[in-house]
């Protein structure tokens, strides 16, 4: 199903979805690609999801370089860009337009600091637990590549993946709050572009002590 507040853009966001945006103090985020390889597996789609629930998929054509609108979006410093896994998310946006998304709060960094409970810290077990909600990832393996012609399923997952990051945020917020865990998971974000900037140059261990 998907939400009743649905849209989906080309290339980029318009400049009516981009002021509506715009006036977020945040947002949550996802992109679907071809794989797990930024140097070799292209952006497909940008999802956005404000706390209203309007939730926007950009498809994002082969070769694209640019897409103004959402990089001013990534950009502004006063609206908090929620991801589960922001690490990949950062890279591959970073790689496909040279944004530098900031400022970041990650959903998987705050599970492992807050739900030491669990060593599930998926985002299908991340909504069950804190929402209660069941969520259908059967369309997550799938050809994202073919922008022309997406299945109804493909973007029901691509909006469901957006769509509870927001209350999940305040959640774990509230856990690392009450744990004295909130310090540490802001330092936690603000390494993140670092370990992004490290993958997309292809260094796996810089801080390990075996070479
Ligand atoms: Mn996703």
């Amino acid at each position: 199903m998907l939400p009743e507040k649905f849209q989906v853009c080309e290339g980029d966001l318009s400049s009516e979805l981009l002021q509506e945006y715009l006036k977020a103090d945040c947002l949550a985020m996802d992109t679907e690609t071809m794989g797990l390889i930024p140097q070799r597996d292209r952006l497909c789609l940008v999802q956005i999801c404000d706390r209203q629930g309007l939730v926007t998929a950009i498809r994002i054509k082969k070769g694209q370089t640019a897409a103004p609108n959402l990089q001013q979006l990534l950009e502004a410093k006063s609206i908090l860009k929620i991801f589960h896994y922001a690490r990949f998310d950062v890279a591959i946006l970073k790689y496909t337009f040279g944004v530098e998304t900031t400022p970041i709060f990650c959903t998987k960094v705050a599970s492992k600091l807050a739900r030491t409970y669990t060593q599930s810290h998926g985002l299908k077990s991340l909504v069950q637990d804190l929402q209660g909600v069941e969520l259908d990832k059967k369309a997550q393996n799938s050809d994202w590549g073919s922008v022309d012609s997406l299945t109804p399923e493909q973007l029901a997952y691509a909006a469901n993946d957006v769509l509870y990051l927001i209350p999940i945020k305040e959640k774990l917020e509230e856990m690392l709050k009450r744990e004295g865990r909130w310090e540490l998971a802001q330092r936690c974000f603000q390494v993140i572009p670092v370990l992004a900037e490290l993958d997309l140059l292809l260094y796996s261990n810089v801080f390990e002590h075996q070479s």
